[in-house]
């Protein structure tokens, strides 16, 4: 499900929103269309400019202090003051109010606390703002330069653009309604290239966030996070963050009928046309007596009427290019359904020869957001000679009896709510693999490949569903469909897995088609059965189904020496991404920071540190629990197993994670979590051993390690005396800071061999040294 992290950047830097009335049969100015002219028309009023000397004020973490200049206030929006520019010499000052957050400002500034000069300041802001500027300062009327006009533009640049007319939802949203809330928005800079943005939402879970430009980018307008987090309030309520909901409705099904039509023939290779008819019933939440609701669709599609159930037709706002539609829903009641009937329409399908792509695997319904749950009960109308699946259950008794000739119609339902319905389809052969052992797989794959390599990636993907069946529990699906796709990630719904095309082509020798076909089936368990509930836990999906697969490739296919060796090259990847240990370029983030690890100096972060670091933390954990004498790993199976049931049908998080091992093995785990999810240091070990003969005749082993650049890591490794005929002699020791010393117990012969951080026991940079190195 790598998707994912497609979504949840493109809701960051792409600034989502606005509209306009394709529903109206003449052309009128919505009152979008007039928001959107205004908003984009900003301008300072030469009536309301103020001298400033000495003027602070503060927005939840973030300090504005305005020395010397001028400040003007710009035209109503709606009419109502909503914003205002600085110019002269101001500071901006920032300090996070986490740990985690202020290194996350280290990492790109090397200080705790960002200290920012600024010369130019545009505030755009829906809370009280304009009155603290008339209580403090005396406004008159003076000359407004060229210059600040364009630094208005500049600040819209970022928010807004013209083709599809978008801006941010949250502006439109407070200003049409003309709500006071405390969104606050500033932009501010020392020259016009390398700004910088400081904003609160109040419809986002964490309100407040921190942004600058990205590196290295002179052409497009984008942002990109360096900070975020709750408003103050929040922690000073202390109540469980983890879980805090903001969304304004629950969506809580959707009936969905579509229509794939390939109106140029069987062999055309042109797209197909997509319609669809949608059902959406939802509660509100929040109490409004005004309320824009706006829901996520794919800037491709156009919607041709939208309805209630009584058939009264909605004010409704959806240009081309742009992802939202936005809907006028006066006077709903909280806690009553209603439902909205949606018609739309267009080319969201791509088509390469026998294949079919969704542009956005997710984004051919409205959505609210990208982690709410719904019911689905879905009815497709496809081409017969299309091979299709979407995700959920397929209604087997359902009988198509108004079928078109030459279409074939098929019903997919949920029996308990999901995050993300798709579908699949090409011009496929269909391969049943099914023996008395292993569960059904459908495999749907290119006619022109040989049909024993649908055999084996099927035969994979029930042999790996059979283990996890084994090891987890039951997954929510009872039927698992396969479909090739032509890209080269997988991607997993319910029932139904994209893989890519490249591993029908042939198995390698090093388990990465395993390890691959192995974690999209995992994804049934971790993703879809125990979803992950933000950003900050999408490692609880990405990093248990690449551990899964690891696991698949130890177990079942009896690679231990493939299994170890990808551990060995994934602790690798982590150790050299952590580029600053060598003294150049932006330390790597925190897996708890999920997709924010990733910035334009840190390009490869999501794939090591959610995947691959997010893998290394199960197997950790997995070392932590086994026991030494013989690798029995029957703790970790029960813990993992417990906490998929106990959290089936539900959104874990970090913390539900952490909470859950502590309760299970009645012990504070703090520790393990700081060091490895919520800080990103990886400790170099130096360690060297000595074997000596006892006056008795036995041997005596004493080790030294010594542990730098992880200030307060520790450590429980596995050390290894491997004797003759294969016999173990295991040891679990600490690794702590500095100098350790210790000594396997007595052995009667001597060892073949020492293994230091057996079974890859230790996340770390291991070094072999000599003795006297590590001398006290
Ligand atoms: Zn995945």
């Amino acid at each position: 499900m790598q998707n994912q992290m497609i979504f949840l950047i493109f809701f960051v830097i792409i600034s989502p929103a606005f509209i306009f009335n394709i529903g109206a049969a003449e052309e009128h100015q919505t009152d979008y269309e007039a928001l959107y002219k205004e908003l984009m028309e900003l301008e300072p009023d030469k009536n309301l400019v103020a001298k400033v000397q000495d003027f602070s004020f503060r927005r939840d973490a973030g300090v504005f202090d305005l020395k010397k200049g001028k400040l003007y206030l710009c035209k109503p929006i709606n009419g109502r003051v909503v914003a205002a520019l600085f110019e002269g010499k101001g500071r901006f000052r920032l300090t996070p109010p986490t740990e985690i957050e202020r290194r996350q400002v280290r990492r790109f500034y090397e200080a705790d606390s960002l200290d920012q000069e600024f010369k130019f300041l545009v505030l755009i802001f829906a809370d009280s703002t304009l009155k603290e500027f008339q209580s403090h300062l005396n406004f008159s009327r003076q000359r407004v330069s060229h210059q600040l006009k364009k630094q208005i533009k500049n600040c819209l640049r970022y928010m807004g653009d013209e083709k599809g007319k978008n801006f941010e939802p949250e502006f439109i949203k407070t200003f049409l309604e003309n709500a006071t809330n405390s969104l606050f928005y500033a932009h501010f800079s020392k020259n016009s290239l390398k700004p910088m943005f400081f904003k609160i939402n109040p419809y986002e879970v964490e309100e407040v966030r921190f942004m600058r430009r990205p590196k290295n980018d002179s052409v497009t307008y984008r942002r990109e996070m360096i900070s975020q987090f709750h408003q103050q309030s929040d922690y000073e309520k202390q109540s469980n963050l983890a879980h805090e909901d903001k969304k304004l409705i629950d969506v809580e099904s959707y009936r969905i009928e579509c229509w794939i039509e390939n109106n140029s023939g069987v062999f055309a290779s042109s797209n197909p046309n997509f319609r669809a008819k949608t059902e959406m019933i939802f509660r509100p939440i929040t109490p409004p007596d005004k309320e824009w609701l706006f829901f996520y669709i794919s800037p491709k599609l156009e919607v041709d009427s939208i309805s209630w159930k009584s058939g009264t037709p909605v004010d409704f706002f959806k240009s081309k290019d742009n992802h939202l539609i936005w809907i006028r829903a006066d006077s709903l009641q909280i806690d009553t359904t209603y439902q909205l009937n949606l018609s739309y329409h267009g080319e969201i399908i791509q088509r390469y020869d026998d294949y079919f792509m969704l542009d956005l695997s997710t984004f051919w319904y409205p959505r609210q957001s990208f982690h709410d749950k719904s019911q689905f009960d879905l009815y497709f109308h496809v081409p017969d000679i299309y091979k299709f699946t979407a995700a959920g259950h397929q209604d087997t008794a359902f009988v198509d009896n108004a079928a078109e000739d030459g279409y074939c119609v098929t019903r997919w339902r949920t029996y308990e709510p999901i995050r993300n319905a798709s579908f699949s389809m090409g011009i496929f052969d269909k391969h049943v693999v099914e023996n008395d052992t292993l569960p059904r797989v459908t495999v749907y794959m290119n006619k022109t490949r040989r049909a024993v390599r649908a055999k084996r990636v099927g035969e994979e993907i029930a042999r790996s569903i059979d283990f996890f069946r084994e090891v987890y529990g039951e997954s929510r699906a009872d039927e698992f469909f396969v479909m090739e796709t032509p890209t080269l990630h997988g991607e997993s719904f319910l029932g139904l897995t994209n893989l890519s095309g490249v591993t029908f082509i042939g198995d390698d020798p090093w388990g990465y088609d395993a390890i691959h076909r192995a974690h999209e089936a995992a994804h049934q368990w971790w993703g879809v059965g125990v979803d992950f509930l933000t950003y900050h836990d999408q490692w609880m999906s990405e990093g248990f189904a690449d551990y899964s697969g690891l696991w698949y490739l130890e177990i079942v296919r009896e690679d231990q020496k493939n299994f170890l060796k990808k551990l060995k090259d994934w602790r690798k990847l982590i150790v050299e991404n952590r580029q600053y240990l060598l003294g150049d370029g932006v330390e790597t983030g925190p897996i708890w920071l999920g997709y924010r690890t990733v910035s334009s100096e840190t390009k490869e972060d999501y794939a090591v540190v959610i995947y691959k670091k997010g893998a290394w933390i199960l197997h950790l954990l997995r070392c932590y629990l086994l026991d030494p004498a013989d690798l029995n790993d029957d703790q970790f199976r029960t813990l993992m197993r417990d906490f998929y049931e106990t959290y089936l049908h539900r959104q874990a998080t970090t913390e539900d994670f952490q909470h859950f091992i502590e309760d299970y093995i009645h012990e504070d785990m703090d520790w393990f979590f700081q060091q490895w999810v919520y800080a990103s240091d990886i400790p170099t070990y130096k360690f060297a051993y000595k074997q000596k003969k006892t006056a008795e005749g036995k041997y005596l082993i004493r080790f030294r390690s010594f542990q730098e650049n992880a200030p307060g890591f520790r450590s429980s490794i596995l050390v290894t005396a491997k004797m003759i005929h294969n016999d173990y002699q295991r040891q679990r020791i600490w690794i702590t800071d500095g100098l350790n010393e210790f000594e396997l117990p007595l052995l009667d012969s001597p060892p073949e061999e020492i293994i230091f951080g057996d079974f890859e026991s230790a996340l770390a940079d291991i070094k072999k040294v000599d003795w006297d190195e590590l001398s006290p």
